[in-house]
């Protein structure tokens, strides 16, 4: 089944649930089950808490004087949920 499908909720061959997240196909495919998110204002999330770009937007934040977002762990179906996209980083 491709993206399309899923979206539109068929069933998957493996387990004959719709909208089931393993098998969900397209952009996410590939990823960990948990990925990281920082709380509050970004729509990206990280696939590690080593992420340079996760770094490097923390120390843009406390240069400003910005108060730091929380890192959190979530599983890569909560990331999905939002309008969340995959850091480009590694
Ligand atoms: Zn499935
Ligand atoms: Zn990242």
């Amino acid at each position: 089944m491709n993206e399309e499908d899923w979206n539109q909720g068929v069933p998957c061959d493996m387990h004959e649930e719709p909208w089931c997240s393993p098998c969900r196909p397209g952009k996410f495919a590939g990823y960990p089950t948990t990925v990281y998110i920082t709380q509050g204002w970004s729509n990206k999330f990280h696939i590690s808490l080593e992420c340079t770009a996760l770094a490097s937007g923390q120390a843009a934040v406390q240069r400003n004087g910005g108060t730091l977002a929380p890192v959190v762990a979530v599983s890569i179906a909560k990331a999905q949920e939002g309008a969340t996209q995959a850091c480009p980083m590694p």
